[in-house]
């Protein structure tokens, strides 16, 4: 009998996984999901550092397949993004957000913004200013509630990148900086561009309490934030050291689990009803 080598069956077993959904067969059922209403949103709360109170949530999609079960976005995006699905897959997104949160405060609840990632391939296909200011007009939200997430790899150093912004700026939505101080751009475009908000990438976050370097970068960003005022969100909060040191510098919003896992949105009213988080 052919005997297999301890290395080789490692080999084998490692891959295995990856190997359950082959990319065309994702990408076949990744075609099908949004007919089929397998996409739904998760919304984390984002809480204001000063009042103790939510000051938005971030929506985040997730994928639920009859035969592969949840799928978390790190597993499809990038697929989507290179097969071009991202477009109507990120369409779906932004409206449903939209609509979610138009829906909240037509329950009653007092406005809070809601954060919606977009892809590169997103943001520069032809027409995203005229997508998002017909869902805002559909859904009838005001536009000053909808915050994109962009990322720093979006080369924004290019006038395309530059038109796009101002654009979307006339509709009167803010824009944020995703995974802050993680891309390559020069700050530069800082200045030059209508930037709203910087999100402190969670790998900074992650080990604080341990690592100085990050304590520093952190500190540096939320300095340069101030000096620009540009409002600084900190993502991947996740204990009360972090808390602590965020706020004596004086960062004024923070989201991670800390305060809560991405929720689903029957949950939103709840969550804010019970959680005044207290400001001292
Ligand atoms: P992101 O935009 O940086 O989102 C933050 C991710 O960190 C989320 O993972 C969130 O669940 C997770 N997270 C939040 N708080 C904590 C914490 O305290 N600790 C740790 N360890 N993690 C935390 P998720 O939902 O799996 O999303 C992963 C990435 O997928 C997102 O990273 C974003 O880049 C992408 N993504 C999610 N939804 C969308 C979408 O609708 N459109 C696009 N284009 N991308 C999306
Ligand atoms: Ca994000
Ligand atoms: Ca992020
Ligand atoms: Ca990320």
């Amino acid at each position: 009998a052919k005997r297999i080598g301890k290395s080789n069956f490692q080999f084998y077993q490692e891959q295995l996984p990856k190997k359950v959904y082959g990319d065309t067969e994702l990408e076949t059922l990744l075609r099908k999901a949004i007919e089929r209403e397998e996409f739904f949103l998760v919304y984390q709360p984002q809480i204001n550092a000063i009042t103790g109170h939510i000051d938005g949530v971030e929506a985040l999609i997730r994928w639920e397949n009859n035969i592969y079960g949840l799928i978390g976005p790190n597993d499809f995006i990038p697929l989507a993004e290179e097969t071009g699905l991202i477009i109507p897959i990120g369409e779906w997104v932004l409206r449903n957000a939209c609509s979610q949160a138009k829906q909240w405060q037509v329950d009653g609840m007092k406005p809070f913004s809601v954060s919606v990632n977009l892809s590169i391939r997103q943001f520069y296909q032809d027409n995203l200013p005229t997508v998002i200011e017909d869902i805002l007009t559909k859904t009838e939200l005001d536009p000053q509630y909808l915050v994109l997430e962009i990322t720093e790899s979006m080369a924004m150093d290019s006038t395309i990148a530059s038109n796009v912004l101002q654009q979307l700026k006339n509709i009167g939505v803010k824009i944020s900086i995703d995974d802050f101080g993680t891309g390559y751009s020069s700050l530069n475009y800082l200045k030059k561009f209508p930037i709203d908000y910087l999100k402190i990438d969670q790998s900074f976050v992650q080990d604080l309490s341990t690592d100085k370097d990050d304590r520093e970068i952190i500190e540096s960003i939320i300095m340069l934030g101030k000096k620009l005022g540009i409002g600084l969100i900190a993502e991947g909060v996740e204990t009360a050291d972090h808390v602590d040191f965020l706020k004596n510098l004086a960062c004024n919003v923070l989201q991670g689990y800390y305060y809560s896992k991405p929720i689903a949105a029957e949950q939103v009213p709840g969550f804010i009803q019970e959680s005044a988080f207290s400001n001292d």
